[in-house]
Formats: C-alpha cells, sequence, structure tokens
C-alpha cells in the first residue's frame, strides 16, 4: 500500500474509496471478482500549470493525477490491451488476474502530448478510439463548440448552465441540435482554440500505431448519440469511421466505442451496423465489470478514476462488491 498517499483524503469518492481499501473490500473484492475485468475511460489529459480555456475541465484529468494512476496500475494490476481482453471474453475465458484495460475516447491531441509519454515510461497499453471527422478537421466536437459559445457569452436563447444545456440537446434529434448548436457558434469571432480541445493528428496516430503499445478503435465520425440518428445517419456515421481509419493506418478498427455511452444512447439497428461493419467488441460507459457473460456489443466501461484511491476501489471491484451487497439486502 505504498503507493498510497500518506494523508487520508477529506471528503467526497477520494474518501468513501479510501475507506473502501482500507477496510480491507479491495482485497476480498479482487479475490470474489477473479477472473473478471475491468476497463476505465479516459477522455485527454491537461497540464496542470495551463489554463484550460474551457468551462467544462472534467474531461480532461490533470496530467499528474494521471502519472500516479499509471503508477500504481503497473505496480499493482496486468494491464492487457483491450483488444486483447475483448477476445478472451468472447471465447467465454476467464481474464487473467487483476486485468484491467485503458481506453481514452475521442482522440484529442493530449493523449498523444501528455497520455503516451507516460503509457510508455510505465509500459502500458492503451486504446483510444478514435472520432474520424474531429481529427480531419472537418467536425469539431460539438459539445465543445456549445462550451466555447457559453463561455463566449454567445446568446443560446437560454441561461442554463453548461451541464444543463448539455443535457436538454442530447435529448433532442441529432439534426435539431446539430441546427442548434450551429446558430449559436456561427457568430463566435475567431480566436485560438484552447490547447485541449484539439484533436490528434493522422500522423499522431501512426506514430503511436507504430509502437505497439497503442490501439484504435473508432468512436463515429461526428459524434452524434446514435440513438437520436436515423438508421441511415447510424449506418453514415460507423461505416464512414470505419473507412476513414482503414485509409489513414491501414487497418480496419476492430472495437468501438458509444459516444455519450449510456444504455439508451444506442439500438438494437447500432448492434446490427456493427456488426455488419465488422466490428467484434462495443464498449459503453456503463459501469460494471466486463465477464465472459457481458454481451460482446454493450461491454462496460467505468468513468476516469480522480485519485488514487478511487482507481483502486474501482479496479479491484470494492465499488462493485459494495453495489452486490447493497442489491442483496434490498
Ligand atoms: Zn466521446
Amino acid at each position: 500500500m505504498n503507493f498510497f498517499p500518506a494523508s487520508f483524503p477529506r471528503g467526497g469518492q477520494a474518501a468513501k474509496s479510501a475507506v473502501l481499501v482500507l477496510a480491507g473490500v479491495a482485497a476480498r473484492a479482487r479475490q470474489r471478482l477473479a477472473g473478471q475485468g475491468s476497463v476505465l475511460a479516459f477522455h485527454g489529459l491537461r497540464a496542470e500549470a495551463t489554463p484550460v480555456g474551457v468551462q467544462d475541465s472534467s474531461l480532461h484529468l490533470p496530467v499528474g493525477t494521471f502519472r500516479a494512476l499509471c503508477q500504481h496500475l503497473a505496480a499493482h494490476y496486468h494491464v492487457m490491451p483491450l483488444v486483447e481482453m475483448a477476445t478472451l471474453l468472447q471465447a467465454g475465458q476467464a481474464l487473467p488476474p487483476r486485468a484491467v484495460a485503458l481506453s481514452f475516447d475521442d482522440g484529442y491531441a493530449s493523449n498523444y502530448h501528455l497520455a503516451y509519454p507516460l503509457l510508455r515510461e510505465f509500459h502500458l497499453p492503451a486504446t483510444i478510439f478514435l472520432t474520424t471527422g474531429f481529427l480531419d478537421g472537418t467536425s469539431p466536437l460539438w459539445f465543445q463548440q456549445v462550451d466555447l459559445a457559453l463561455s463566449s457569452q454567445q446568446p443560446t436563447a437560454s441561461s442554463a448552465s453548461l451541464g444543463e444545456t448539455l443535457a436538454e440537446l442530447k435529448a433532442l434529434p441529432d439534426a435539431r441540435m446539430r441546427e442548434k448548436v450551429q446558430s449559436w457558434v456561427k457568430d463566435l469571432p475567431p480566436s485560438p482554440a484552447p490547447a485541449v480541445t484539439q484533436p490528434l493528428s493522422w500522423d499522431q496516430v501512426r506514430e503511436m500505431q507504430a509502437s505497439g503499445l497503442i490501439h484504435f478503435g473508432g468512436h463515429t465520425h461526428t459524434h452524434p448519440i446514435l440513438a437520436r440518428c436515423t438508421p441511415e445517419q447510424q449506418r453514415e456515421e460507423i461505416f464512414t469511421c470505419r473507412r476513414r481509419i482503414l485509409a489513414e493506418l491501414g487497418q480496419a478498427p476492430r472495437i468501438f466505442a458509444f459516444p455519450n455511452g449510456g444504455s439508451g444512447d444506442f439500438t438494437p439497428e447500432t448492434l446490427a451496423l456493427l456488426a455488419e461493419a465488422g466490428f467484434e467488441s462495443a464498449w459503453t460507459m456503463v459501469s460494471g465489470r466486463a465477464t465472459p457473460a457481458s454481451p460482446c456489443l454493450s461491454l462496460p466501461r467505468y468513468g476516469a478514476p480522480e485519485s488514487v484511491w478511487e482507481l483502486e476501489a474501482t479496479v479491484s471491484g470494492a465499488f462493485e462488491l459494495l453495489r452486490q451487497w447493497k442489491g442483496g439486502r434490498a
């Protein structure tokens, strides 16, 4: 336990996690849930000293925190490529003890500048799910545009907070949502985009691919919530994404992550299209353990932990065991 900070965290998720770890629940969970896997979903990282430049920085973990997470995982867990974990699960095989996989959604430049050096230093494989239109420069991420519009006090026909605005937009049909966002950003004054909003370049992607440490999957072409799209749009998003990755990397992607990733954010048509496009596994943002019983086109992932305590309570299965105990009592 020498990787844990000397001081006990005050309040919040970190304190709850620390209680579980120190009470021995993490150790017990590792035994009880052996053969299952934990997959973590990150987005971007940010350099601590630099102002973020967007209202919502929660998608971009401070790089110092990410270093601490990598150090803990390298010392205590078996971090494996996500595609290998998916193959074992599909074959109905138990995973190696303490199996963890790392993933990053969207395709931010910080994955290359800040995460990749640490992943190399600690020899940790990871998968980056690419929104191909974001990398192509043809399709800025719509939720970043909303953030920038609100940050620059563009009229958004609403005085709601960013979180409320995003929630309202996510409930709309995709085409209607795009119209609204476009009407807010069309008069934005030109200004340099904040560093955290920059996409990876395809050259950076190819360099990471050549290392053998980083793998790539699909995350649509323009990041819609697929359940808000017509069947034709869904097909276009999934097949364009596959085609662009194949063209740039010379290999078709085998794994996919759903934008937004809730259980209501994709439909049976989405799963049929993914299978038709040759995707072997698809990953949600629904929390849970990956087991051989998990459906291979809607596998669970955990959101990024924000401390080593939270990491340990998540990947050990302590949170999961707690949920099972609560469920048992209910
Ligand atoms: Zn995403």
